[in-house]
């Protein structure tokens, strides 16, 4: 069997300190702290050397052995390949770290949209960096705007700070979007005599945070930045899943459980419920999934048309004739060319999307009214509802592990990081890997027809 290995090494590899800076690591240790009769000591973290994770360690990303190059598909670029690996840099503490504790002044910044278990992040940043022993912890205000807002102040973190924060959803730093150019916000970083900088965001924060990190390397400064993503959509490219996102399909399947109350207590009802998903549809997907009440689910991946014979309108007509009524879920991203974009762009820069969610609406309203068939729409929106919402407990449980994980990567001396969950492992990817490009429902895969399955839904083409 011939193996096939991705070029790993290079593509992987992590950005060191010590890559542009002479730093020598010096052995981890733990600082003694007391909590009431407990002695927190090194015994939180690793005592035994075999505890610690060694540099050169990796975890498999991905393997699948394929029983032919024809079922490997896209995947095989060698007509003898029957396996693909992909391996990557474990995360978890090193046996030596390249900050002294008791010298670090750790920040740090939440920006972009609010996504459950950002809370959860910032308290086991906040646990972890004191265990360690750091002296210094602080929060960012507002996202990278509270680096450049001079009537915005830090606001000092400590265990006593944090210990509750994670018992209701939002920030407790608050966020923004858009910003001061890079240069403003690595000399207020260097200004505040920052070591640490844990930046959570989505793909436009990890951009900002790359940069920082250049910014960072080309100025000679000893400052490591860590990411932590953030994107309720889990569009993140390589990771099994992002924080929040568990959540969010969970508090979405309540919203199309009351749609599908609505409809089916309706005469010829329609429920309609757009969920959140910019350019991918898993939300949309896994919550039709899980609901089992969704005939009609609409994601960006997938081009439909709603007018016409095979059309979304002319299935729905079919729908409330055969059963009495039906159940759409949409993702806010979806069928964008049926309808007229804003022209818009928001802080960020990011492209203001036309609502399909109310598009939808009309047509179906307007639609039933031609053919002369009556029809009751209810149309819920819940994604500021699902983005407030605290993280349920397997999101709390991946934050904690990404939180931590975030600080041994920074004592561990790498930046420009992100941290994720991958293959089940958890792992550290260069921040460049991450955002190349964003990850999508493929519309060929197992679970979108799982999901096409459920629905019972056909090609709207
Ligand atoms: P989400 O879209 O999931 O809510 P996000 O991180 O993508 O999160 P954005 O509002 O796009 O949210 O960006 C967050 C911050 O990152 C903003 O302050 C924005 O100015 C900054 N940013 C975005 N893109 C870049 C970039 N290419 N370079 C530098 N900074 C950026
Ligand atoms: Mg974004």
């Amino acid at each position: 069997k011939k193996h096939y290995q991705e070029e790993f090494e290079e593509k992987f590899d992590l950005p060191h300190l010590k890559d542009v800076l002479d730093v020598q690591p010096i052995p981890t240790t733990f600082a003694l702290k007391s909590r009431g009769s407990q002695v927190l000591d090194g015994t939180n973290l690793s005592t035994k050397r075999s505890d610690y994770v060694d540099n050169d360690d990796r975890a498999l990303l991905k393997v699948i052995k394929y029983s032919s190059p024809t079922s490997a598909g896209a995947e095989c670029i060698d007509p003898d390949c029957s396996w693909v690996e992909q391996w990557v840099h474990r995360a978890g503490p090193r046996k030596q770290i390249f900050f002294d504790p008791k010298d670090v002044k750790a920040a740090i910044v939440t920006c972009g949209g609010l996504c459950p278990g950002l809370n959860d992040v910032i308290r086991q940043i906040v646990f972890t960096l004191e265990i360690y022993g750091v002296g210094e912890i602080v929060g960012i205000p507002f996202g990278y705007r509270g680096f450049f807002d001079g009537s915005l102040q830090e606001i000092p973190l400590s265990r006593h700070v944090v210990q509750n924060i994670n018992l209701s959803g939002g920030s407790f730093l608050g966020t923004s979007r858009g910003g001061a150019s890079v240069g403003d916000i690595v000399d207020s970083i260097e200004a505040r005599e920052i070591d640490m900088l844990f930046v959570l965001g989505g793909n436009g924060t990890h951009a900002g945070a790359n940069a920082i990190h250049n910014e960072c390397r080309r100025r000679k400064l000893r400052i490591s930045v860590v990411c932590v993503p953030k994107t309720i959509d889990n569009d993140i490219l390589l990771m099994d899943k992002t924080f929040g996102f568990d959540t969010a399909v969970e508090e979405a399947q309540r919203a199309i459980n009351s749609a599908y109350i609505e409809a089916r207590s309706a005469y010829h009802g329609v429920g309609l419920v757009k969920l959140m998903g910019r350019s991918s549809g898993f939300i949309a997907m896994y919550a039709s999934l899980s609901s089992g009440q969704v005939d009609v689910c609409l994601i960006p991946e997938v081009p439909f048309k709603l007018d016409g014979p095979f059309g979304v309108l002319e299935h729905l007509e079919h729908l409330i004739k055969s059963k009495g009524s039906a159940v759409v879920c949409v993702a806010e991203g979806a069928g964008q060319e049926l309808i007229e974009k804003p022209d818009a762009k928001d802080a960020s820069g990011n492209v203001v999307l036309g609502d399909i969610g109310v598009h939808i609406q009309q047509k179906i309203k307007r639609h039933f009214k031609e053919v002369g068939f009556f029809a009751d729409v209810k149309y819920i929106d819940p994604t500021y509802m699902i983005r407030a919402c605290r993280a349920n407990a397997s999101d709390a449980i991946l934050c904690t592990v990404l939180g931590q994980n975030a600080v041994h990567g920074a004592f561990a001396g790498f930046s420009g990081i992100t941290v994720g969950i991958c293959n089940t492992h958890y792992v550290y990817l260069p921040i460049t890997e991450v955002i190349a490009s964003t990850r999508q429902v493929d519309p060929k895969s197992r679970m979108w027809h799982r999901c096409l399955t459920s629905t019972g839904q056909p090609d709207f083409m």
